[in-house]
């Protein structure tokens, strides 16, 4: 199988799992979304990626790219509200960075251009009780372990995964300022935003499965370790008496 194939394949295989993820909360985010909305953000995210799911698992020959975008019209077109257009919309333009693949570099321009898309889409910064709060910290997060810390990506997106939580967590005590629940005003204080909540779950049903695809980054680290010898330099350790050669540098 070419890397093509199975970057198409994971991408499916991502899809398949956020909508598996989605479903599994349904309740979980109507709940969230009853508290300081309308009740219906379960409902939502359910309908749209099941959507999406159906739509790409139909999809022959179709690249990560195409995928995604495809994700992204689908959610504008099913799902109403303020989610719909924010998510949607973003799956659509931040797409046209796979176009020449998955790689580190690729996924981080995707996560920046969607985080910029939904900035733009719904003029809400950090602080204003939304998605925004739990996408601004995992994407700052994935990039700088990208491309300042040089980790390989699941790793990164192991950290961009808790600092996803941590984003979710402060919205609750905070007031919403945008979106519906900010019609409560200070009466949306104390409650969880549905949103960065879906977006936790999205990121890490996409995490679980680039952990099957790539490995996690502690199995990567020491495939690579100097200080763990393959079999060949085990035999040849083995066959000499002198002592083994350590590394100056490690
Ligand atoms: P609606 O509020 O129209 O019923 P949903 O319930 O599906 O739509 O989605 C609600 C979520 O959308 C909120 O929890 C919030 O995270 C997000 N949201 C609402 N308005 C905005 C906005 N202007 N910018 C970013 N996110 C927003
Ligand atoms: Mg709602």
């Amino acid at each position: 199988m070419g890397a093509t194939e199975i970057e198409r394949e994971a991408t499916l295989a991502a899809i398949e799992r956020v909508s598996e993820r989605l479903a599994d909360e349904k309740e979980h985010l109507t709940d969230l979304d009853s508290a300081i909305g309308d009740a219906d953000h379960g409902s939502n995210m359910n309908r749209g990626f099941r959507a999406a799911r159906e739509k790409t698992e139909e999809m022959d020959d179709a690249n990560p790219a195409e995928l995604v975008k495809t994700i992204g019209v689908t959610l504008v077109s099913e799902v109403g509200g303020a989610a719909g257009p924010l998510y949607g919309g973003s799956f659509m333009t931040a797409s046209a960075e796979l176009e020449d693949g998955l790689t580190a570099e690729s996924t981080v321009a995707f996560a920046e251009a969607f985080l910029e898309k939904v900035k733009d889409r719904g003029s809400a910064e950090v602080g204003a009780k939304t998605m925004v709060d739990a996408l601004t910290p995992a994407v700052h997060t994935y990039k700088k372990s990208v491309e300042q810390d040089d980790l390989p990506p699941v790793e990164s997106l192991t950290k961009a995964v808790d600092a996803c939580e941590r984003g979710v967590k402060f919205t609750t005590p905070i007031r919403a300022t945008k979106g519906r629940a900010s019609y409560l005003g200070w009466r949306s204080v104390g409650h969880q935003d549905p949103g960065a909540t879906s977006t936790l779950f999205i990121l890490e049903a996409i995490r679980e499965i680039a952990v099957e695809y790539l490995g996690d980054g502690d199995l990567d680290a020491d495939a690579t370790s100097p200080t763990v010898p393959d079999g060949e330099d085990v035999d040849e350790a083995m066959s000499t008496d002198e002592e083994p050669a350590v590394d100056e540098e490690a």
